[in-house]
């Protein structure tokens, strides 16, 4: 492994490093730093947060900037504004030592007077995600045609979150003479076609395979049902007492519901979604920053850009729709040297992503049992006593109480008091887990797809029926229903039973196993600019036939109806079915 002194950086820099704790170069500032101070290439790499590349770049970057000059030298873009503080904060730190330096952020969601006052005052580095630095560009107030360096950092995040034209725009307003440096974690094509557009002769350097997760996260995954995937949660919590991670979901929706859950059920989290102001969540992150909150419910989108180094685990509490982002997520924990658990909850028919996701990162996903109810206790315990014997003891403040305590328990032998102590705390979990149920999916509830479609229906428990508002006069019929079926559930591949198409209305029957997953994949869908409600209906009545044919009041009220969506939600309450919360 080199020094890095041995990488060629400045006196000042290496002091500043040295004071930040940085001993020995990461790999990819191994790779990355040299090259960049040595040659005028352009450069792609392939590495995740979390890896040390904003160092990688911004150490051999400040190295060559000219501090007498107070023109923009570099340009660094990045997806949010979360990342982009965090650059800059960290540019400043490297450059402590470096006298007339000066890094301005520019982003979105804040007052851009300010900004237009930084600029106008001039600096070296310009950190900012897309739409706001295009619109100063535009401006004029940003000049870019003096850079040297480009970097994109974290381009495929900037590509999945819409700024592809913005990024357009500010490569082709910038001088050709710069140096383009690429950062992603995953090369998909429209990151190949920003190289070959842009880039002229890159070298690629990659640290790991492509799209590979950090070496230092383990992967484990629990098998459930869909309806147990919260209590499997709560589950993996507990038997972490300690856990400080991040859990995924999907859909905003999910992510508010799971918190809610969580924080009433007393843990401590909180959710991170884009409904909050910007102000919301920087408190909401500032307090999982201070690991003030152990559990952070989050979506994707939300959790860019929060830098957090100790985090113990990742937990997917639903796979992302695009495995690719499974690599971010899990590339969340094992940062910084320190290792970490990205879990996974699934159900059955999810076994062939993990076998994607293997295939994928090259890495071992490893199955393990939803923890019961004795090895929790037994891990809550010792985490109990293992909290005693390393309190700090505040002796000046207890002092004067102790006497007093001592004779009221004087009655009580050590073994005693030690029992009575540990209960205090512990007698919550045992009850709570006295009877409680095996979560693992059992080989029969597991395999059961050998199963022919009539049995599964004739046994009459294993579908779900659900009433959805599009019928012939929608132009759909068996086909053209199954077809958008399954298009919504994006490649979940879910047993579809019984479908009736009937003149406004339709229903069909879909594996029970899964009907979160089908009332969650139409929220806010629709067909044809309709838009499309989805319940679940009571099941096919005895005698299903003559349901069909004679209007029954249920059909009636929805012909009768309009169709606003207010009414729509009034008839659900009327039908008496289940809609999924919103
Ligand atoms: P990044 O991938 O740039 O987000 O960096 C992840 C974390 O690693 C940051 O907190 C850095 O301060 C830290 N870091 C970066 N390089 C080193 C290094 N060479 N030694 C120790 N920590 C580092």
């Amino acid at each position: 492994m080199s020094t890095f002194k041995e990488t060629g950086l400045l006196p000042e820099i290496l002091e500043a490093i040295e004071a930040l704790g940085f001993e020995n170069p990461t790999p990819i500032q191994e790779k990355v730093i040299p090259a960049l101070i040595n040659s005028t290439s352009d450069l792609i790499a392939l590495a995740q947060t979390g890896t040390g590349k904003t160092a990688a770049f911004g150490l051999p970057i400040i190295n060559q900037i000219d501090m007498q000059i107070r023109e923009v030298q570099a340009l660094v873009l990045c997806p949010t504004r979360e990342l982009c503080m965090q650059i800059t904060k960290d540019l400043e730190s490297f450059s402590t030592k470096m006298r007339g330096f000066k890094t301005v952020a520019v982003y979105g969601g804040s007052s851009i007077t300010t900004q237009l006052r930084d600029l106008k005052s001039g600096c070296q580095i310009v950190v900012g995600t897309p739409g706001r630095t295009l619109d100063l560009i535009k401006r004029k107030a940003l000049k870019i045609n003096t850079i040297k360096f480009l970097v994109l950092d974290e381009a495929d995040e900037m590509l999945n979150m819409g700024f592809q034209e913005d990024l357009d725009a500010i490569l082709q307003s910038s001088p050709d003479t710069k140096q383009v440096l690429l950062f992603s974690a995953t090369m998909p094509k429209e990151i190949q076609r920003i190289a070959k557009k842009y880039m002229k002769d890159a070298v690629e350097i990659s640290v790991g395979k492509r799209n590979a997760g950090a070496d230092n996260v383990s992967h484990e995954y629990f098998t459930v049902n869909g309806r147990d995937r919260y209590a499997a949660l709560k589950r993996i919590a507990d038997v972490n007492p300690n856990i400080y991670g991040i859990v995924f979901c999907r859909t905003r929706m999910e992510t508010k519901e799971v918190a809610d859950k969580l924080i009433s059920d007393g843990y401590n989290a909180d959710a991170l979604h884009g409904d909050l102001s910007q102000a919301q969540r920087d408190q909401v992150m500032g307090r999982f920053r201070s690991k003030n909150l152990q559990l952070l419910v989050a979506t994707d989108v939300a959790a860019r850009g929060l830098d957090v180094n100790e985090l113990t685990h990742v937990i997917n509490y639903n796979l992302p729709d695009d495995l690719e982002a499974y690599v971010h997520r899990s590339g969340r924990t094992g940062r910084a040297g320190k290792t970490g658990v990205s879990i996974l909850i699934i159900h059955s028919r999810e076994s062939k992503k993990i076998k994607e996701l293997q295939q994928m990162t090259g890495k071992t996903f490893t199955k393990k049992m939803v923890p019961g109810g004795k090895e929790i206790c037994e891990k809550q315990l010792f985490n109990l006593i293992d909290k005693f014997e390393n309190i700090d003891i505040n002796d000046a403040q207890i002092e004067s109480f102790m006497p007093d305590i001592y004779k009221k328990l004087d009655w009580l032998s050590r073994e005693d008091l030690i029992k009575r102590i540990v209960s205090v705390e512990f007698n919550r979990f045992v009850s709570y887990y006295q009877d409680a149920p095996d979560l693992n999916l059992t080989r029969t509830e597991s395999s059961d797809s050998s199963d022919s479609r009539e049995q599964r229906r004739q046994r009459g428990t294993t579908f779900s029926r659900f009433f959805i508002n599009l019928g012939l006069r929608d132009n759909v019929n068996v086909s053209t229903l199954i077809g958008y079926l399954n298009r919504n559930l994006k490649g979940q591949k879910i047993e579809i039973g019984k479908v009736e198409i009937m003149k406004k209305f339709s229903f069909f029957e879909m594996d029970k196993i899964y009907e979160d997953e089908v009332l969650a994949a139409f929220k806010n869908a629709d067909f044809d600019d309709k838009e499309v409600v989805i319940e679940l209906s009571k099941p096919e009545p005895v005698g299903a036939k003559k349901f069909q044919d004679e209007p029954t009041d249920r059909r009636k009220r929805y012909n009768n109806e309009s169709s606003s969506k207010e009414s729509r939600f009034k008839d659900k309450k009327k039908f008496g079915a289940r809609s999924y919360r919103n």
